[in-house]
């Protein structure tokens, strides 16, 4: 089939005529990715305000990981874990020290590394912790987006991941999001196994938890022997202005995380571990939680395949040499300054939040409304793309690469069409 001659307008109906429709996209359907840059079928060029999700962090197509991806595949691809193979070792040396932890499990997407902590806890709780055979309780937040497998949208209370999906898996609880005294009553239960938790809850809208609150959880699952676990998959790698949005060790003199107190005890990651190149994700922990799983318990045929040990150094080596986190750093403050300009001039934009290069905006209308969805389309026809979150919010997390300069066009693009809509109203 000749892709080339297709319109933007015959490839959205082929995917609506031959693919699930379990997805919503905005129409725009794109060809081509350089840096903050994606263009469309027919030439015309965006600013990618979404960065796949965070999983973009060091730009499309970036030149370094590319390249890693290029060189290894014309060697070895994959040889699954039947063998040992000669990128893993030097991957995990290299993954562990970078984020200071003993060991790592490496597998695919976020959501499979978000299983397999749930799993590695649970076998913690057994082996180290005493709890009873199979009444191992892990908790969750409300708001939480852990992503879409039956084990983890049980703990959802988003009715769109839930309805007609049951039943669902037993041994969770879930508390209120930002509330300490709430989760300190669910530890209390002996059989309180480990406490799960975004650094930030992107997906829910980016809701920044209260300063203190991270912590705070950190300290009450000490105090009653329960494991912290951080779903870093959005949050980690810089995207929040820092290495983390945690920290992944607490005597370090780099600054590399938000909270340097809070090491978790089981840290998960995925999304810009290879650059958005292809899945690749990652569970870190010490020798005394990790080694709880034992040969033929765990694992997954592509988990560890020598490409993405060779993109995942790659990745994270571009992180460090350009400065991302610090990038996000600055460019993040000028851009929630930016932002507030617009919610002190206008109605139709109530609120700003984030961290570093993920934030996002509060639309002035009901979560049902289309009003967020016909700003991100009016967007779009304006050169960036962005998409609403939740009805009412719109996200915005660029590729961590963006130069200032940019970065201010990008918040004229954003201003010029809110002012546009709220004048239309
Ligand atoms: N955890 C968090 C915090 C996420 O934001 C996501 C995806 O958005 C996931 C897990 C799931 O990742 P994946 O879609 O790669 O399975």
């Amino acid at each position: 089939m000749n892709v080339e001659t297709l319109s933007s307008k015959d490839l959205m109906q082929m995917e609506d005529k031959y693919g699930a429709h379990n997805y919503h996209p905005l129409p725009v359907v794109l060809s081509k990715g350089d840096g903050v840059y994606v263009w469309d079928v027919e030439g015309k060029r965006y600013y990618d305000f979404l960065s796949a999700y965070s999983a973009v962090n060091q730009g499309h197509c970036h030149p370094k990981i590319i390249n890693a991806l290029k060189s290894q595949s014309e060697t070895l691809t994959l040889t699954s874990r039947a063998f040992y193979n000669d990128m893993l070792g030097p991957y995990e040396k290299f993954v562990t020290e970078y984020f200071k932890y003993d060991k790592v499990l490496p597998i695919n997407s976020g959501v499979e590394a978000v299983e397999t902590a749930l799993k590695l806890c649970r076998k913690w709780a057994y082996e180290k912790k005493g709890v009873e055979p199979y009444k191992a309780k892990i908790i969750f937040a409300t708001g939480n987006f852990h992503g879409r497998t039956l084990a983890v949208i049980s703990a959802s209370v988003d009715p769109d991941s839930t309805t007609g999906f049951g039943p669902f898996m037993p041994g969770y609880e879930i508390v209120p999001y930002n509330d300490l005294n709430a989760l300190e009553e669910a530890l209390k239960d002996p059989n309180a196994a480990g406490f799960i938790v975004e650094p930030i809850q992107g997906e829910a809208g980016v809701y920044v938890p209260d300063e203190g609150y991270l912590k705070g959880a950190f300290d009450l699952c000490k105090k009653y022997n329960a494991l912290f676990i951080a779903d870093e998959v959005q949050t980690g790698i810089a995207r929040t202005g820092k290495l983390l949005a945690t920290c992944g060790n607490c005597s370090c003199e780099k600054s590399c995380g938000h909270q340097p107190e809070v090491k978790p005890d089981i840290l998960v990651l995925g999304k810009a571990l290879s650059g958005g190149v292809f899945p690749v994700s990652a569970v870190l922990a010490n020798d005394d939680i990790m080694l709880c799983i034992k040969p033929g318990e765990h694992g997954s045929t592509f988990g560890g395949n020598p490409l993405a040990c060779a993109v995942a150094m790659a990745a994270l080596e571009v992180i460090e040499e350009e400065d991302l986190a610090g990038n996000a750093q600055r460019l993040g403050k000028i851009f929630r300054e930016r932002m507030q300009e617009l919610v002190d001039k206008t109605e139709l934009v109530t609120l700003v939040r984030g961290k570093g290069l993920l934030n996002a905006i509060v639309i002035n209308d009901t979560e049902d409304s289309k009003t967020a969805w016909n700003i991100c389309m009016s967007l779009r026809d304006n050169g960036l793309l962005a998409k609403p979150t939740h009805g009412n919010k719109i996200r915005f997390a660029p590729p961590l690469v963006m130069t200032e300069e940019q970065l201010h066009e990008c918040c004229d693009i954003i201003s010029k069409t809110i002012m546009e809509f709220e004048n239309q109203a």
